[in-house]
């Protein structure tokens, strides 16, 4: 069988992660109730505005049946805004005074850390999980990974160094959107993540 992704489908670009789902033959489904995990084998909180997703999952009652997915071992992908949500702690001079997180990624996140000059932007960079030819990354009012804890690998970052792509078992954060390039090939590898848990 297909494993079906589930897409959260509160605020924020969810529809084109589910457009790149489709461009792959996958299984997309949106998700905004605690009943809509049933059978997934994957899981992708899209960028938007992390304050307001964090808002939301605590409103429509997510928070318990995100971490048990994570939990379950299955693979939970967050991109930008949903990577902030994920993450353990923002930096506090960037922290938003109501920021819900759901604390699964071991990292400490900077919100909006290129400024207000630097908005957005696109660079190319070297993901190897991904692939030997570089990523087209679009950065847009992105985070950065200030911290990692011991458990969680860099899987890219900038030419100075920083961190802006990690794994940490089953859970992924990206401070960019591979979602927006046309370029599926991070969405295909986490497809291939997620088959390995399908029903
Ligand atoms: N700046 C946004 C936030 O802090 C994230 C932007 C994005 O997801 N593109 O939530």
């Amino acid at each position: 069988m297909r494993p079906v992704i589930g897409v959260l489908a509160l605020q924020g670009d969810f529809q084109e992660h589910l457009t790149a789902l489709a461009r792959l033959g996958a299984q997309g489904r949106e998700v905004r109730l605690p009943e809509d995990f049933e059978g997934l084998s994957g899981l992708i909180i899209p960028g938007g505005e992390s304050t307001t997703i964090g808002r939301l999952i605590e409103r429509f009652g997510l928070r318990e049946p995100i971490v048990a997915f994570a939990r379950s071992g299955r693979p939970i992908w967050g991109t930008c805004a949903g990577m902030i949500v994920l993450a353990r702690e923002v930096d506090p001079d960037t922290r938003a005074r109501t920021q819900h997180l759901l604390g699964l990624l071991d990292i400490v996140v900077r919100r909006n850390a290129f400024g207000p000059q630097i908005e957005s932007f696109e660079t190319e960079l070297e993901i190897p999980a991904i692939g030997s030819e570089p990523v087209r990354a679009v950065f847009i009012r992105a985070p950065v990974v200030a911290e990692i804890g011991p458990a969680v690998e860099p899987l890219a970052r900038l030419p100075d160094g920083t961190v802006v792509a990690v794994r940490q078992s089953n859970l992924i954060g990206t401070a960019f959107h591979p979602e927006l390039t046309g370029d599926d090939r991070f969405h295909a590898w986490f497809c291939r993540l997620a088959g390995e848990h399908a029903p």
